[in-house]
């Protein structure tokens, strides 16, 4: 470093400097997180225009968020200043494959105004070809012909790729016929989805060469973040565009791979090398965001993986808080719990953007919700919906309000044909005309046009048995507890069912969410005072301004770091989720395992990593473990307490000495495997003692067990 630096490099160590400054020639940065893989590639981008080495519409640089590249945006604006002006191609895979689709559709019997279809409209296609082709559309949902397909799209498979084996995952072998005929309706309506963009691009490059060559020559150097979560199609296209310069600079870490559900494959780094021969593999290894003892904790848990790249981390910052686990005795235990430390860290002076709430799934957020309105802790929801707004709660809700008061005309149009039970927009207006001439709610309506001949058919068969679903629903909600006439309100309508038949992940979590509600109403003595709080709750939007605690998915936390996070659900069933568990052998394991790495390692000065003894499901008590990955967790780097009798020892007991076949040798109460190679290689892994190895800096290895061998020819 020196004062004559560009700013952009000042702060910067030697191996992120060398990751800026090679700017010709392919480079991959494998790093742990936080060691400034994304600081680097900013600087990088800064140095290329600084410099002039490319013009602003010459780069070509990938980003895993919209809201990433507007960051990555301001922050080279920051840098270099007007230079920045128009840098077309900064975005992510999706925006910039739209980009380049528009200007080529023809190509590809598209005009380039075409429309990209939202998951609705892809389905309702979907359904009908599912309809036209005879297939039962309740053996064969739309939903599960969706996520075929795209599967295929994330491989880079174009129908003519799907042979027979893959054309079984769909109703016995027509998987590929209706792939065929999805995408001829997406033409002939001059539309495409999600999936197109990136395929069609791949498919344009790949059978034009004049067009990749004008985009080879382009794009004078091509940068990509979070590099471990791209997909075939994606790697696909990055090494057609890159072939010709191979000024590629990709960074990642295969550590927090978490993707892979949605086709993902951490071996395009491996492939890069293989693609890119003489590649400079660089790797950072000073940590700048967390303590010694926040990664000792995500180093002792990612461990437990097999097959790593390996990496060392180690951080100058002061050791800091250990990481606290928290055992508590329930779900409204560890939401009055969070709200506590949290408002107490707020009196020491934090503000309240600097704190997070990561769960693993989505319904987790509930609890917490409720607990911060009735409290008044100002809180936001990142990358999802709050609970209540959810598409499948709002239809639940308005079940529960019919119930409730028959004069509720709003609940009882949203619910009339969810689901689908044949009654359309000309009886539901036949309805509404009868309300509106005698001047009674719709419900009322309902059931005197039944009296008439105002409707027929199908339409009133089905509207005579909705009325009298809701008369009968009112009669039980009088001796049934409220829970338990959701439950069967949500059963007896079909709407479990619908979500049920559509066998996606998506619905998976729909069906959960709606479990959570039925949980959430046990705390009201009844369905009025449930339903009131709810009206409450929606009335509740904070304003954008006042300071306001994070709650996020750990999926929705990757590249980001709060100073205080609180990681809430650390259950077996839970996280690890009770899917992984079931469907997924090792390798979903592993990734579970790659998710408590990743949301640990968001936090800058305090982790605090809660478990609660019981769950409430169904109105039925459910005692549940700690997480294996508590269990993992070095005792060196952790504060554990709880506060129930005996909790400790219990997790203690279960996993402790299992997970950690090093225990004794950590203690210093014997030698065992790791203590050796460490002492007869003489190099300075140690498995997971933060060790002083200058005045304040201390060494935490984030290692393979010693699995030094596992380089896989990583050169560095
Ligand atoms: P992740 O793997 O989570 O995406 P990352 O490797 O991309 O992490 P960054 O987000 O780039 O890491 O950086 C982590 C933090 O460290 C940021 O707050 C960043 O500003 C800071 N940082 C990065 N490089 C340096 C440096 N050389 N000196 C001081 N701070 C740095
Ligand atoms: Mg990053």
């Amino acid at each position: 470093p020196s004062p004559q630096d560009p700013p952009y490099l000042r702060g910067l160590n030697e191996p992120q400097r060398e990751a800026v400054l090679t700017s010709e020639g392919p480079v991959l940065v494998l790093a742990g997180a936080g060691t400034g893989k994304t600081a680097a590639l900013t600087a990088r981008l800064a140095h290329l225009l600084y410099t002039r080495k490319a013009w602003p519409s010459e780069i070509l640089s990938v980003t895993f968020t919209n809201k990433a590249a507007r960051e990555m945006r301001e922050r080279v604006g920051r840098l270099v200043g007007d230079a920045v002006e128009g840098m077309p191609w900064l975005g992510t895979f999706h925006a910039i494959g739209a980009k380049m689709l528009r200007r080529h559709a023809e190509l590809v019997g598209l005009q380039s105004n075409f429309t990209i279809l939202d998951t609705d409209d892809q389905l309702r296609l979907m359904k009908q070809l599912i309809v036209a082709a005879n297939l039962d559309e309740k053996r064969f949902p739309a939903r599960q012909l969706a996520g075929v397909i795209d599967s295929w799209k994330n491989k880079g498979m174009t129908p003519a790729d799907v042979d027979a084996g893959e054309s079984e995952r769909f109703a016995n072998g027509r998987g590929g016929e209706l792939y065929q005929q999805y995408q001829d309706r997406l033409k002939a309506v001059n539309a495409c989805d999600f999936g197109d963009l990136l395929l069609h691009v791949l498919t344009i490059l790949r059978t034009h060469r004049d067009v990749l060559e004008q985009y080879q020559q382009r794009f004078r150097y091509i940068m990509v973040d979070e590099y471990q979560d791209t997909n075939s199609v994606q790697y696909l296209w990055l090494r057609l565009l890159a072939q010709e310069r191979k000024n590629i600079c990709c960074v990642g870490d295969d550590d927090q791979s978490i993707y892979s559900w949605r086709g993902a494959q951490v071996e395009n780094i491996l492939r890069f090398e293989r693609d890119f021969p003489g590649a400079k593999v660089i790797r950072l290894e000073q940590n700048y965001r967390s303590t010694p003892h926040i990664l000792g904790a995500a180093g002792g848990v990612i461990a437990n993986n097999s097959g790593r790249l390996g990496k060392q981390l180690w951080t100058e910052l002061d050791a800091g808080e250990k990481v606290r686990v928290i055992g508590v005795w329930d779900g409204p235990e560890e939401a009055r719990r969070v709200g506590e430390e949290m408002e107490a860290c707020r009196r020491s002076g934090k503000s309240y953007d600097e704190m997070a709430i990561l769960v693993r799934a989505q319904h987790q957020t509930r609890e917490f919700e409720d607990r911060f309105i009735a409290i008044g802790l100002p809180y936001r929801i990142v990358g999802g919906q709050r609970f209540y707004e959810r598409m499948e709660i709002r239809d639940a809700i308005a079940y529960l309000r019919v119930v409730n008061q028959p004069a509720d005309d709003l609940a009882f149009e949203r619910i009339v044909n969810v689901p689908k039970r044949g009654l359309g927009d000309k009886a539901v207006s036949t309805v509404h005309r009868y309300a509106r001439a005698t001047g009674s709610p719709l419900m009322t309506a309902a059931a005197r046009i039944l009296d008439t001949d105002e409707l027929t058919g199908a339409a009133r068969k089905s509207l005579g048995r909705l009325v009298g679903d809701i008369a009968r629903w009112r009669d039980m909600a009088r001796d049934l507890p409220h829970p338990e006439l959701a439950r069967q309100l949500l059963d007896e309508s079909g709407y479990t069912a619908m979500w049920q038949a559509e066998k996606s992940a998506e619905a998976a979590g729909r069906l959960e969410n709606l479990n959570e509600l039925v949980r959430a109403m046990e705390e009201y003595d009844s369905l009025g005072a449930f339903l009131e709080h709810v009206s409450l709750v929606m009335d509740n939007e904070g304003s954008a301004q006042e300071p306001q605690v994070t709650i996020m998915t750990i999926h929705a936390a990757k590249g980001l770091e709060f100073d205080t996070v609180f990681l809430a659900g650390w259950e077996e069933g839970l996280f690890p989720s009770q899917r992984s568990l079931d469907e997924g052998g090792l390798a979903s394991l592993e990734e579970e395992r790659r998710l408590a790495y990743v949301a640990i390692t968001r936090a800058r000065r305090l982790a605090v990593i809660l478990h609660a003894a019981n769950r409430r499901i169904y109105g039925q008590w459910t005692s549940s473990l700690p997480s294996r990955f508590v269990g993992e967790l070095p005792a060196e780097h952790i504060d554990a307490e709880t506060t129930m009798a005996g909790g400790e020892s219990l997790w203690r007991a279960n996993w402790s000495e299992r997970a950690d076949p090093f225990a004794d040798v950590n203690r210093g109460t014997g030698r065992g495997p790791g203590w050796q190679r460490a002492a007869s290689s003489g190099s300075t892994f140690t498995r997971d003692a933060p060790r002083v190895i200058e005045s304040r800096a201390s060494a935490v290895s984030l290692g393979n067990k010693g699995r030094s061998d596992v380089s896989l020819g990583l050169r560095v």
